[in-house]
């Protein structure tokens, strides 16, 4: 029996130009898919028409070229999700027929005011105020309405490869969540579950802020009929408050890096945090000394790679002296 050929992926949102965070999710997710003979696959998530850019995409590329890190397939065209209506149209009209969607007009400000405070991470429980609510229905007619759908009330059971069995309940973990929003755009879940089921994808490799997501995505994979891939998430890269790092570290922006230091360079430091390449002798495993780096390209690390050296525990990026003075 033939096994099945391993489809990895690599799903940025160009939004802004890469940091390190998003460098680290393109290398592992390669190395994951190569290291299985599989192939990696490029698709942009483009949704948000307001925050993504053609030149972030022509940035995107260019950088990820530049590290080595070279995609199979994707990157333009079909692979865009801008450029992919149809087939998420045809999956709502799925859902829809199946009875599990209905028209919420419900906005943010009354959501935020509704919900309830807990220690979260600013994510709003959907409390199905919409939900088999005639008198909204009647009051709203005619105004454009969001999409949601009917979570069950029961526990999707998942085992990420990398953080093992997980249990997530989505009635109290983020309710029925959108599909569409009431602008006409598509909500992440659904293209996201759309492109990986259409496009062949056999494992998304990916942060681990997206753990929760993998359960909805799992939910939606079952219900849409489609074969569901697995799913291994990483630990996160953090700045020094052990906040996940985003566009607002603009010190560890692509940028930013490729003025401090070479591909190699930036590649070999990700191997580090990855527990691919032994940590130069600092006490901290976590942590790495930018001033100990040995090049490497990402088809060197394809041997080395291997799931049980990857941490669990987040990672905090050292800003170093190195880092402040050039
Ligand atoms: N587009 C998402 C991001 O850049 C990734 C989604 C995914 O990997 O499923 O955060």
């Amino acid at each position: 029996m033939s096994r099945k050929k391993i489809i990895g992926r690599f799903a940025p949102s160009p939004t802004g130009r890469m940091h390190l965070g998003n460098v680290f999710s393109a290398l592992i997710s390669y190395l994951s898919a190569k290291s299985q003979g599989g192939e990696w696959v490029l698709r942009i998530e483009d949704l948000d028409r307001g925050r993504c850019k053609p030149e972030y995409i022509d940035l995107l590329k260019r950088d990820l070229e530049f590290l080595g890190l070279e995609w199979d397939r994707g990157g333009e065209g079909e692979w865009c999700q801008s450029a992919r209506s149809e087939h998420y149209e045809r999956a709502l009209s799925m859902l829809e027929e199946k009875g599990l969607t209905y028209p919420c007009w419900c906005t943010r400000a009354e959501l935020m005011a509704a919900s309830a405070p807990h220690e979260s991470d600013g994510r709003i429980i959907y409390p199905g105020t919409c939900r088999d609510n005639a008198e909204r229905v009647a009051l709203n007619a005619g105004r454009p309405a969001a999409t949601r759908i009917m979570v069950p009330d029961e526990v999707i059971k998942l085992t990420d490869i990398h953080y093992g069995p997980q249990e997530v309940a989505l009635a109290s973990s983020c309710g029925d969540f959108i599909l569409r929003r009431s602008d006409g755009a598509w909500a992440y879940q659904l293209a996201v579950v759309v492109d990986d089921a259409l496009m062949g994808v056999t494992e998304v490799v990916r942060g681990r802020d997206l753990l929760l997501s993998a359960a909805q995505q799992l939910f939606l994979f079952n219900v849409l009929g489609y074969t569901a891939p697995s799913y291994c998430h990483f630990p996160l890269l953090c700045n020094s408050l052990g906040q996940r790092l985003s566009k607002r570290d603009a010190a560890l922006d692509m940028g930013a890096l490729r003025e401090r230091y070479s591909a190699g360079e930036i590649i070999s430091i990700l191997a580090h945090y990855a527990g691919l390449l032994p940590s130069g002798g600092t006490d901290h495993s976590d942590t790495v000394q930018h001033n100990k780096i040995e090049p490497c390209t990402p088809q060197d690390l394809i041997p080395l790679f291997d799931w049980s050296k990857v941490p669990t525990k987040d990672i905090i990026v050292q800003v170093n002296d190195r880092m402040k003075r050039l």
